[in-house]
Formats: C-alpha cells, sequence, structure tokens
C-alpha cells in the first residue's frame, strides 16, 4: 500500500512523503496532507488494519520515527530568570517531543527518567511546572505528584500528570483529587493542550512566540 485515505477527510495520502505528528505520544502517527489532523485521534480499528496493510517501507519509516537513536534530549537551562519545566518520563522519545514542541517557549526545560529521579530533581531545582508520566520505574508518577504536593516545599509547583495507559474519567478524577495533580492529560496530548497547559501554568502570554498551524517536520524526518 504506498496510497492510502484519510480516515478524517477521505483525503489520498502518498505514504512516501507523508510527515509525522508531533503530539505527545511513545507512538507518533501520520498526518493527513488534506486536513491537517494527525491519526492519533483515529478509531483503534482504522490503525490497526492500516498498519497490517502498510507497506514495508512505511513500517520501516514507523520504525525510523519511533526510534529514539541520535535524537537530543539535553536540559535546557541557559536562562535562570526563565520559568522551569520538568519533564518527567521513561520514555525518551517523549522528552524529544516535549523539547522540540517547546523549543520557541522562553522556559528551562529539565529531564528525568523514571519516578526517583524525578522527586530528587523536583526537590533539588524547584521546577514552576511538571510534566510527569503516570506509569513510571522506580516511582509511580502519581505517587511523585502527592509526594511534592504534601511537601510546603514544593506544594506550590504545578503538576500535570500525562499517562496513555489510565484513560477515562475515573484516572482523571482519582489523579486530580486523590494524588492532587493540578491537570491530567491522556497522551496521545496533540501540541495545541500541551501548549495550552504550559501557557495556562506558567505566566508565559508575552514571552510566548506563535506556535505554527502545522508542524512542517515530523518525528520521521531524516534531520534529526
Ligand atoms: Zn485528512
Ligand atoms: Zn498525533
Amino acid at each position: 500500500m504506498k496510497v492510502f485515505h484519510c480516515y478524517a477527510c477521505g483525503q489520498k495520502n502518498d505514504g512516501r512523503v507523508v510527515e509525522w505528528c508531533s503530539c505527545v505520544t511513545t507512538e507518533p502517527t501520520l498526518v493527513c496532507s488534506g486536513c491537517g489532523l494527525c491519526f492519533c485521534d483515529a478509531p483503534q480499528q482504522y490503525r490497526r488494519s492500516f498498519w497490517q496493510t502498510a507497506s514495508a517501507e512505511l513500517r520501516a519509516r514507523r520504525r525510523e520515527a519511533q526510534s529514539v537513536e541520535g535524537r537530543e534530549v539535553a536540559s535546557r537551562t541557559n536562562d535562570p530568570a526563565r520559568p522551569m519545566i520538568l519533564v518527567v518520563d521513561d520514555d525518551r522519545i517523549v522528552h524529544f517531543i516535549v523539547n522540540r514542541a517547546l523549543s520557541s517557549f522562553r522556559v528551562n526545560i529539565v529531564h528525568a527518567r523514571d519516578g526517583r529521579e524525578g522527586l530528587e530533581k523536583a526537590k533539588e531545582l524547584r521546577p514552576d511546572l511538571i510534566l510527569t508520566d503516570a506509569l513510571l520505574p522506580k516511582l509511580d508518577g502519581r505517587e511523585l505528584c502527592r509526594a511534592l504536593k504534601s511537601d510546603p516545599a514544593t506544594e506550590t509547583c504545578k503538576i500535570v500528570v500525562m499517562s496513555g495507559f489510565y484513560r477515562g474519567l475515573k484516572y482523571r478524577n482519582e489523579a486530580l483529587q486523590t494524588f492532587l495533580a493540578d491537570d491530567y492529560l491522556e497522551k496521545p496530548i496533540s501540541q495545541k493542550n500541551l501548549f495550552a497547559a504550559v501557557t495556562r501554568f506558567l505566566d508565559l502570554e508575552t514571552r510566548l512566540a506563535p506556535p505554527a498551524e502545522k508542524e512542517p517536520a515530523g518525528a520521521g524526518s531524516l534531520t534529526y
């Protein structure tokens, strides 16, 4: 299959040139060249049958898009006056995507790969905002959230719990009420929703470059 139709608008797309989305997710999906929507919100059935019939070339591009090989995820802490965001996730591609998505924001970004490292960095650096995955090695992201919210030294830190695994209102309510998260976002998180969370919790309206309507380079771009 070299050509496929978009699930949303029906547009014909060429699988050899189509780009990958910039949603915060462990598995970026393709972006329709017609309507600009990615397939993150496509019905499960569509996605499953899509990859069952996809060409070997497209499957190879998918592996490449989801690979973290050679991707830069260094912390950005060059200006102490800027607000600090701590990203806690055990999936390296999530760090890469968040770094890239927030490249036009005047923020410092630091990274932790598990819950315990997240807790240590949060206590040491007192970030303004933490974006943490729920399911993490060593310390659960929701427990990390509750621990920080229960400590007077870190209780004012805004914390957004993210999850691609715990989905639905039950988990959202639990994260907000039991674990005291400020917000709960289900992965894949669109760039729009990521920007909305960051601007909501950090006072950034005057420091923000307008985000592009469509991200031109996807996670599968060969330039990375
Ligand atoms: Zn479309
Ligand atoms: Zn997407």
